[in-house]
């Protein structure tokens, strides 16, 4: 009864191909038609329930939903869950858990790529509006993140689980060998980050893919979407149960989990300390759970950029002013500190300075503003601390920006911090936010400065060379093995496709598990070896006993 869904052949899943990016120029259908939702989306109040065992779940506290370009507006609220809906949540995964298990694996594909298809089709407006809305992202950013990205997630995963389960060890003469993908015994816990709504939906689905059951909470900054993404999961097909999406407060839900006995996996997006914690509590409790937990953690950034003084200036500038202001700086992959040689300077300042100066910033809903707002008061103020200070400053001085304005939304303008100290708090710290700072150095000093870069920052994320010198990129490719999981050379430092630049850091960024690749699909499995031998010895006697 239990293999009752064992397939009857080795099926093949479709070729994953990278969803291709809409480009909403002005005036086309797409463009209105996305538009068109986000302002019927705005209007609506909305009561966003917490989804367990596939039911909505309502509790006594409403939190309300504001959007970072308009805090007055009322979006409606989300329901605030208990600890109590924690263990619920935890009891529905590990009930659902051996139904899910024993269901073929290409029914489990068949359910993500619905998934996909109907992001790519007819959710596509309402997840990218939603994102707009809840996260403030522009069209571009929103189509890049919530669109394609999660599409691409959802089609290479299921290709790499494909993959994965093929490979297969060698047997021997009269023995059959084989890998079994089991996984992980116990339940699953996301936890994601405000700031990718792709990557939202890919912690708990990839887990769920591998034939985990999940216990999700996002982001409460980000709940709008995450709604949607529940809605396209239940549409697909996933059975109740299987991932379960809660929204109580982060430290008391890693406290419950990480002491249940069935706790079986972290997958984790977010800030450093917080992930830390979560690892101290793992470690605390070890002696508690019936299995060791995987823990799967991507974390913080600083993200460079070092030109060389044979660099292209436009290339250079048009990365700065890409790199650290697209989406207002809130991707890890962000360029926060850059490394500009003397000789270029003046050069790649003025180009920053006549591209920043046709930015425009305010609400998503005008498709033509390249920045939006920050997320929230929180990060409003944090970024109005860094720029106050280096106002103050003798070793720094704003160059560009720096002017912020809470009146209607959270909006910090497009900043660039000039620095004579490759030691000062903004070179150092990530801020999150559309804050760049800048180091010039001495064109002599380029060996010195790459250990400058591999040495600042405790991160190790995403980075960048600008050379045209190959000598000089060969060098910077070597001094910065290190210093980032994602390196690019002519290119900005963030914008990772899946299946084309698998992402993840190392050192205080995360465990470098490379999210939408096997790799960190592996880290959900459990593989059992099978080996079958078709004649059994039926003496203990070997040869060399005579
Ligand atoms: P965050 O750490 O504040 O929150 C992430 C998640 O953890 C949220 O769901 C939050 O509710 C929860 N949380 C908060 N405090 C908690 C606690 N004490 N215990 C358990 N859970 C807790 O991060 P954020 O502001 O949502 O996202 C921004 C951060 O995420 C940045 O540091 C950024 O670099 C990082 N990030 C990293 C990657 C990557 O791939 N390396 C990608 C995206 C974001």
């Amino acid at each position: 009864i239990k293999n009752k869904n064992m397939s009857k052949a080795i099926s093949q899943v479709p070729f994953a191909i990278n969803e291709p990016v809409r480009t909403y120029e002005p005036g086309s259908d797409e463009v209105k038609s996305l538009i068109a939702t986000y302002k019927k989306m705005w209007k609506e109040k909305s009561a966003i329930p917490m989804i367990i065992n596939g039911k909505e779940v309502k509790s006594e506290e409403k939190v309300n939903i504001s959007s970072p370009q308009d805090h007055q507006h009322d979006l409606g609220y989300y329901y605030k869950g208990t600890m109590a809906n924690v263990d619920e949540a935890i009891n529905t995964a590990l009930a659902a858990k051996e139904k899910w298990n024993n269901l073929g694996w290409e029914q489990r594909a068949a359910i993500f790529l619905k998934a996909a298809d109907l992001i790519a089709g007819p959710y596509r407006d309402r997840l990218n509006a939603a994102t707009m809305i809840g996260q403030s992202k522009n069209v571009h950013q929103a189509e890049i993140d919530t669109a394609c990205e999660f599409i691409d997630f959802l089609r290479f995963n299921v290709e790499f689980m494909t993959e994965m389960y093929s490979e297969q060890p060698v047997s021997d003469t009269g023995i059959w060998n084989r890998s079994e993908y089991r996984p992980l015994e116990g339940f699953c816990f996301a936890v994601t980050p405000f700031n990718f709504t792709a990557i939202a939906g890919n912690l708990p689905s990839c887990m769920a893919m591998m034939g985990n059951v999940v216990v999700w909470k996002p982001s409460d900054k980000q709940v709008l979407s995450a709604k949607v993404l529940m809605d396209v999961f239940m549409e697909a097909g996933l059975p109740a149960g299987v991932i379960n999406m809660i929204f109580t407060d982060g430290k008391e839900t890693a406290e419950k989990v990480m002491s249940h006995p069935d706790f079986a996996g972290l997958h984790f997006t977010g800030s450093t300390k917080v992930f830390q914690g979560m690892w101290k509590m793992i470690g605390n409790n070890i002696d508690l759970f019936k299995t060791y937990p995987r823990i799967v953690g991507e974390t913080g950034g600083k993200d460079f950029v070092v030109a060389h003084s044979s660099a292209n200036v436009e290339a250079v500038a048009t990365g700065l002013v890409r790199g650290a202001f697209e989406y207002q700086g809130q991707k890890c992959s962000a360029a926060s500190r850059a490394y500009i040689p003397k000789s270029i300077w003046n050069d790649v300042k003025n180009v920053m300075e006549s591209q920043l100066k046709t930015i425009k910033m305010g609400s998503p809903e005008d498709p033509s503003n390249f920045v939006n707002a920050v997320i929230d008061k929180n990060s409003f103020e944090k970024c109005k601390g860094y720029i106050e200070r280096a106002e103050k400053s003798t070793d720094a001085e704003i160059i560009f920006g720096g002017k912020c304005d809470d009146s209607k939304g959270w909006f910090v303008e497009p900043t660039v911090i000039l620095t004579t100290n490759p030691k000062y708090e903004s070179v150092c710290e990530e801020i999150f936010g559309p804050i760049l700072s800048i180091y010039v150095y001495e064109d002599q000093d380029w060996t010195e400065t790459l250990k400058l870069v591999d040495e600042t920052s405790p991160y190790s994320l995403t980075g960048a060379v600008f050379a045209q010198d190959r000598y000089a990129i060969a060098e910077a490719y070597k001094a910065l093995e290190n210093a980032s999981g994602n390196f690019y050379i002519n290119d900005k430092p963030t914008g990772a496709v899946v299946g084309q630049q698998p992402f993840g850091g190392a050192r205080a960024s995360g465990t470098n598990d490379k999210a939408g690749s096997k790799m960190n699909l592996m880290r959900w499995v459990s593989v059992r070896s099978i080996k079958e031998t078709f004649v059994s010895p039926k003496d203990y006697k070997y040869p060399y006993l005579g």
